[in-house]
């Protein structure tokens, strides 16, 4: 049986949504599919894999839709974006979900979204709709890893080969592909800007409700300010995870920031190898706008102008609605710093609890700093360096830390971490227990994942078939799988590319 995809949001918003068809060649074979994904959704992978499955994934006879948005692009406004070769395939209500009227959002669905699937009405001219093969299972295995490490972010379901052949970084052509992806929806902060520039408070008014029915179905339907309030802790909790996770987005435009609080959009990013707090991997990223110490400040910029799309129905009166809106907004530093600070802390081994008070997590904080200071002082392998500490904890000594800081000054730092970590009551098994939950072993390494990238494009899956098995099992050294751990010194100098 064909699963029924429904469009509560193309249906309640018509002006935020425009029919448009996909472009899908006649070669067009899905070559992989997500089975884990596919059977929390309650979809039969294999049928995916069909050619009846394919016609779902990408629209069959039903409607598709390019949907519009704004975006702050580096700082400066672009009206009008929108889905210039993305088309949403419609909602997939989850499995297991109590059956409400058909078309009502609260029964939790995710968007059936597809990616490089031709132009559309809001397609710049030049541009082809289209994206590299490469890019495709970039956004594969970033989003299996970024799942696997506890980070809400939109999925792959499935990659399709399209037999085309695009120019982009080279006069070479490389093979395009269509991307489908789940994500909790296509919200955006830049869909609030379009609805903004574009129409009156009602269109917003219903945005707001329509966000907080979705997304947020605990909340009070109508309050702007919750939604306020939601969407900056959703993204502060979101932002905290990647820089535990030495994880760069690459391209933090108010359009890639969703409503639900997932990561979306996330092309040019990477995990940093030798830590710097400078660190920034994209092409298109000239000035460092984006770089991994600027995420909780430019989010919160983001955050900004999104409340700034709710203000006149955040209170009639201008000035109170911007002293709220700052309130809400001002909350963001302390949400993001507490997050920050337990998962750092956990990778450390110091077991904060629920109940830590403020002075010690202020020390915990200050010690993380340190410890990031000298991780960037030495370019420390970021996730090398706290896997050496869970590793060195199995075995009890210290030996792979010396290693990577000398002798001294490894004494000199775990001396004070052990300190911590007995002020705050963790028991050495603990202590390792939870290092060992947090601190992977494998991350998409940026030269092991361009390498698999370079071999899928020839037609050989195997490396990154072998690199996603390994990233959906983060934390769990699989013997034969020493390669996938290390990176070589030369991926400090990696740059990462835009589809
Ligand atoms: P993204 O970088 O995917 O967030 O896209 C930013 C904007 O550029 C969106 O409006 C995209 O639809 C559009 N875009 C990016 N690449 C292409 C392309 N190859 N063809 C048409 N539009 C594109
Ligand atoms: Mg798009
Ligand atoms: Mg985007």
């Amino acid at each position: 049986m064909t699963p029924t995809l429904e469009h509560t949001y193309a249906c309640t918003f018509p002006t935020l949504a425009t029919e448009q068809r996909p472009t899908i060649p006649a070669e067009s074979r899905v070559t992989w599919v997500n089975e884990p994904l596919a059977q929390e959704l309650g979809l039969d992978a294999a049928w995916l894999a069909t050619n009846n499955g394919l016609a779902w994934l990408t629209g069959g006879s039903a409607e598709t839709y390019a949907l519009a948005y704004s975006g702050f692009q580096f700082g400066q406004l672009s009206p009008v974006l929108g889905d210039g070769r993305a088309h949403l395939v419609g909602e997939l209500p989850l499995p297991g979900a109590e059956l409400g009227a058909s078309g009502n959002p609260t029964q939790p669905r995710v968007d059936l979204h597809l990616k490089g699937s031709g132009l559309t009405n809001f397609s710049r001219p030049g541009s082809d709709g289209k994206a590299p093969l490469s890019a495709v299972w970039r956004e594969v295995v970033i989003g299996e890893s970024l799942h696997a490490l506890g980070v809400p972010t939109s999925r792959a379901l499935a990659v399709i080969e399209t037999g085309e052949y695009i120019r982009r970084r080279s006069p070479m052509p490389e093979p395009a592909g269509i991307l489908v992806r789940v994500a909790s929806s296509h919200l955006r902060v830049g869909t609030f800007q379009y609805a903004q520039l574009t129409e009156g408070e009602e269109l917003r008014k219903n945005l707001v409700n329509y966000a907080l029915t979705r997304h947020y179905p605990h909340l009070n339907a109508e309050n702007p300010l919750d939604l306020l309030r939601a969407v900056s802790k959703q993204q502060a909790q979101l932002v905290a995870h990647w820089m535990s996770l030495g994880f760069v987005h690459g391209v933090l435009n108010t359009d890639n920031v969703s409503i639900s609080g997932q990561a979306i959009d996330f092309g040019p990013c990477a995990f940093i190898d030798g830590f710097s707090r400078d660190a920034v991997y994209s092409s298109i990223d000239r000035q460092g706008r984006y770089k991994y110490r600027n995420q909780p400040g430019v989010t919160q910029w983001n955050l900004a102008r999104f409340a700034e799309t709710l203000l006149d129905l955040i209170d009639d009166d201008p000035n109170k609605a911007v002293h709220l809106a700052t309130d809400v907004l001002a909350e963001f530093e302390e949400t993001y710093q507490d997050a920050c600070t337990r998962l750092f802390a956990a990778k450390l081994g110091i077991d904060l609890g629920e109940s830590a008070d403020g002075q010690t997590l202020d020390k915990v904080a200050a010690f993380i700093e340190k410890t990031l200071d000298l991780a960037g002082e030495k370019t420390l392998d970021f996730t090398g360096f706290f896997r050496a500490l869970t590793d060195d904890a199995e075995v009890q000594n210290s030996e792979k830390l010396q290693s990577l800081l000398g002798q001294e000054p490894a004494e000199t730092w775990l001396a004070e971490l052990n300190r911590l970590r007995a002020e705050t009551g963790a028991s050495p098994e603990k202590s390792y227990q939870l290092m060992q939950g947090n601190n992977p072993v494998y991350i998409p390494r940026n030269l092991t994942l361009d390498a698999a990238l370079r071999k899928v494009e020839t037609g050989d899956a195997e490396p990154i078939q072998r690199l996603i098995e390994a990233v959906r099992n983060p934390y769990t050294r699989v013997v034969g799988n020493e390669d996938l751990e290390q990176a070589p010194d030369s991926s400090r100098f990696f740059t990462s590319f835009c589809g």
